[in-house]
């Protein structure tokens, strides 16, 4: 029997172990003799640029400020000549599209004068835009089609790299993706225009306690979840190719339960593939340093230190790129979809999140001098005020069809975002929050108490691991962030939040002095306020016991569990509000950026529901209705030899068979008129709805009765790849 299913996992026996190429094994290399030895960074300019160019440049990207074109054709020959040195002979415009992946169009150095000659070139005009067919790409409606235009603009600020794909070699050049009129139609603009207004709205009050503190940048440092499967029983799954997650199977017997993957010795081959990985990683100067294995079988992680948050974002979609292409000299297959197996955990991104300045001080670390623990109160219980007013925008930032199976389904944070600070904070801000007067007494008292802090980041090591938003002792770590997702979605909405959350406190607390009060007793007094308003956003508990939905019910915060209801929020008022005020994205950016959203998540489900029913026609049914003859026919022989009383087991096996047939009959039905309804929906909104109200229930009630099937039709019928094939790694 030829079934796809048995040749992969013969091809899976002949593997001859481990397969790799040209990881460097056994060097005697140390990290640092290749780290970034494919990035144009500081080193690689100051050599290939003159001087004046360089320190130009260098004095740009500090500032924010645009380079003129005669800086720009410097560059660009220096970046050139760079690039040649390491065999490049292309360039492209690298920019994150709302596809929530990188995309680039490469040209080569090699051009012809117009006399014919042929000579290499890269202008400065090159290096600073380039016009991509923007046509393909999501825009939300804001080009209409005879203006398709989109333009890629460079991002000085985000170092060049050189992309080895085989013996090709290519510059990439990271940019922002605009339209004809410059709106963003990708993550990295809204990423840096956020990253621009926290830093206008940070330093202020960040020099009331340092007033050499002249430039604050956010930090990232994300944490990446993914799954391996290997590569020919990846292509024996449809559903794997076509949506990235299994749409059917049912879970095996013997999955997590056990708890033995969670940082257990990793397979050979998957230790192969981390080693060839982290090189690649670390010439592309991405500061990857942890891996381990993860909760469910087959699933891993792997973390760099954190960077500016912009180069962090840049170096999270670089390595996801990476991920996939490494994969497949390895003959294996990486799986970044949230939810690509039921019944074990789904992957995550968490996100550290924090803010530094130019003097080298993290805000968000608690010190131990009275000056920096105001400081540290400061920004930390803005923090806590900005997630209470915003909750609602970060829930959206993290809305998609693949975290649609993940928030809320007890093996990661639910839909309902609080925060958790642990014990000795809590504490901490009550106390504060108790305090009567404003004194000065009051701020000694204040101050004293933090100083009398425990080490926070040794206090946290049985951190409540439940909560979407949790304070790790001198960071915030986002964690309903969704493995396959772009970081600036919700780094960008971090920064938006903070920024004018500090534009107030610095009014407030402006108003207080001005009135006479002491700089130290009216920021106190404003954070003692600003802890009793956000109160309700504190959850210290269970996040995924009921008993929190309900508590979190009472206390008005939101539970949108579906995407559509979670995007909500950006058509109204607090979004419009919020993207404005901060500069972020301009009112027909977000509209535009609603719509796609909406309309990611419509495709995917359609492509989703789609590849369930051929999947069911093309694969499970055929074996289904061959089994069931069999055991027809088996019960018909025996019957004819007066036997039929000895065919109890067969006939139920067969009525089993039969109901899940007719489930499955009935619920493609239902899809289809599912589908009709959709089809002649009055708005993007409303389909979006049929799809996670009608379609999704039925998708579900199908995969319930194959699943049932899998477990008694003859496991030589069963053509599709089963969970306990699929989920180890040999
Ligand atoms: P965990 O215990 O959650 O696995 P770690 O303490 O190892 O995590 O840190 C997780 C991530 O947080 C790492 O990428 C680390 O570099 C990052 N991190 C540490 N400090 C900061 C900071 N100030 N800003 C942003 N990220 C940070
Ligand atoms: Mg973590």
């Amino acid at each position: 029997m030829s079934l796809t299913r048995f040749n992969a996992l013969q091809t899976l026996e002949s593997r001859i172990e481990p397969i790799s190429t040209d990881f460097v094994e056994g060097k005697a290399e140390t990290i640092a003799s290749y780290f970034g030895e494919n990035v144009f960074h500081d080193e690689a300019m100051k050599k290939y640029l003159p001087e004046k160019a360089y320190l130009t440049v260098k004095a740009a990207v500090q500032s924010g400020q645009k380079l003129t074109r005669e800086i720009a054709d410097v560059v660009a020959v220096g970046m050139k000549e760079w690039a040649q040195h390491h065999g490049c002979t292309h360039f492209a415009h690298w920019f994150q599209p709302l596809t929530g992946k990188t995309a680039e169009k490469h040209d080569s150095f090699f051009t012809l004068t117009h006399d014919g000659r042929v000579i290499e070139e890269f202008a400065g005009s090159a290096l600073v835009q380039q016009e991509p067919d923007g046509s393909s790409f999501p825009s939300g409606g804001m080009r209409s089609t005879f203006e398709a235009r989109g333009y890629t603009v460079w991002d000085p600020s985000s170092p060049a790299f050189i992309m080895a794909v085989g013996e090709g070699k290519t510059l990439c050049i990271p940019t922002i993706f605009v339209t004809y009129g410059g709106e963003a139609q990708d993550y990295k603009l809204p990423l840096l225009r956020s990253q621009a207004f926290l830093d206008r709205a940070a330093v202020p009050v960040a020099q009331f306690f340092d007033e050499n503190v002249n430039k604050i940048t956010a930090t990232l440092g994300w944490e990446q979840e993914y799954f391996l499967v290997d590569d020919a029983l990846y292509n024996a799954r449809p559903d794997l190719a076509m949506t990235g997650r299994t749409l059917l199977g049912r879970p095996a017997a013997k999955h997590q339960q056990l708890e033995d993957h969670y940082f257990g010795s990793i397979p050979e081959r998957v230790y192969a593939f981390m080693r060839d990985l982290e090189t690649e990683s670390h010439k592309l100067g991405i500061p990857v340093r942890t891996r381990h294995n993860e909760v469910a079988p087959s699933q891993y992680e792997i973390a760099p230190i954190y960077e500016e948050i912009n180069v962090a974002v840049d170096h999270n979609q670089l390595l996801m790129d990476l991920m996939e292409r490494v994969a497949r000299r390895h003959k294996l297959r990486v799986l970044l979809h949230e939810k690509p197996f039921a019944g074990v955990n789904g992957s995550g991104k968490h996100n550290n999140w924090s803010m530094g300045t130019n003097t080298g001080v993290n805000l968000l670390s608690p010190g131990k001098n009275p000056g920096t623990n105001l400081r540290f109160l400061t920004f930390f219980v803005n923090t806590i005020a900005a997630v209470h007013k915003y909750a609602d925008i970060l829930r959206a930032a993290i809305a998609h069809a693949g975290n649609d199976h993940r928030l809320g389904a007890n093996e990661a944070p639910p839909a309902i975002i609080s925060v958790f600070i642990g014990e000795a904070m809590t504490n901490l801000l009550d106390q504060i929050a108790k305090g009567k007067n404003q004194d000065g007494k009051e701020v000694k008292r204040a101050l004293d108490l933090i100083s009398k802090l425990p080490n926070l980041e040794l206090d946290n090591t049985d951190r409540n691991r439940t909560s979407p938003f949790a304070f790790t002792g001198n960071k915030f770590e986002i964690r309903a962030v969704g493995s396959s997702q772009n970081c600036a979605g919700p780094m960008a909405v971090m920064n938006a939040m903070m920024g004018l959350q500090l534009t107030e406190f610095k009014n407030d607390v402006d108003k207080l002095i001005s009135k006479g009060s002491g700089q130290d007793e009216a920021i106190l007094s404003v954070l003692k306020a600003y802890i009793r308003k956000s109160k309700a956003i504190s959850f210290e508990g269970n996040n995924y016991s009921d008993e929190w939905k309900a508590e979190a019910a009472k206390r008005g915060l939101n539970n949108f569990a579906t995407t559509p209801e979670a995007l909500d929020v950006l058509g109204k008022k607090l979004a419009q509000d919020f993207y404005s005020k901060s500069g972020v994205m301009t009112k027909v950016e977000l509209e535009a950026f609603h719509s796609v959203q909406l309309h990611g998540y419509v495709t995917k489900l359609d492509i989703e529901s789609k590849a369930l029913e051929e999947l069911v026609h093309s694969f499970v049914l055929p074996a289904v209705l061959r089994y069931q003859k069999e055991i027809a026919d088996n019960i018909a022989a025996l019957r004819s030899i007066d036997m039929v009383q000895s065919a109890k087991f067969q006939v139920e096996l067969l009525k089993r068979i039969n109901n899940n047939v007719e489930a499955i009959h009935a619920g493609l039905k239902k899809l289809n008129e599912a589908y009709e309804q959709a089809h002649h929906a009055d708005s993007l909104r409303a389909e979006a709805d049929i799809f996670c109200h009608a379609v999704k229930p039925q998708m579900e009630a199908i995969r319930a009765a194959v699943d049932d099937l899998e477990a008694v039709v003859d496991d030589q019928y069963w053509p599709l790849v089963k969970y306990r094939e699929l989920l180890v790694i040999r």
